[in-house]
């Protein structure tokens, strides 16, 4: 059985949302659900879930996405105010190489305070002299081919 999955095989996030196992929820509407992240990086830490399934950002419906963000706003700024947090990322895992775990769609909204040793950003690389220029042309290119 997949880490992501219960015995029936409806992931925890569609178990949460079919209120078949218990969550803290602080939001909701016909559209999404957030509730309280079990494992919090830091306490407060919010998971904004769609109540379609979707796996992630790649196979989303663009209408949900945006609701989603427009939501962790809201939530962004409730959560500053609660728990009196300096700062606050929001951040979505897709595939598990960048970390997914539950392969149903989610927002991570994460109170941050000053010097919590949580993670600071991503590492930074570079580029080799015209590399940028060459990834910059495939991405431009990959875009048009999917006539975005
Ligand atoms: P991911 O790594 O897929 O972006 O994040 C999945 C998140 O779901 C993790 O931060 C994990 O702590 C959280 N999570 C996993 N199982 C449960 C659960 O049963 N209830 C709640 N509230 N959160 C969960």
């Amino acid at each position: 059985m997949d880490n992501q999955e219960t015995s029936n095989g409806a992931s925890i996030f569609e178990k949460i949302i079919a209120r078949e196992i218990p969550a803290t929820i602080v939001y909701e509407d016909e559209i999404i659900i957030a509730f309280l992240d079990i494992r919090p990086i830091n306490k407060g830490h919010v998971l904004i879930v769609p109540k379609k399934h979707f796996r992630n950002i790649l196979d989303g419906d663009e209408a949900v996405l945006a609701h989603m963000m427009r939501t962790a706003k809201k939530i962004a700024q409730a959560v500053m105010t609660a728990m009196k947090a300096d700062g606050v990322n929001v951040t979505m895992n897709n595939e598990p190489s960048a970390g997914q775990e539950v392969f149903h769609a989610h927002l991570h909204v994460i109170p941050r305070f000053t010097d919590d040793g949580v993670f600071k950003t991503m590492r930074n690389g570079d580029y080799e002299t015209g590399e940028m220029e060459r990834v910059g042309k495939d991405i431009l290119d990959a875009l048009q081919e999917s006539g975005s």
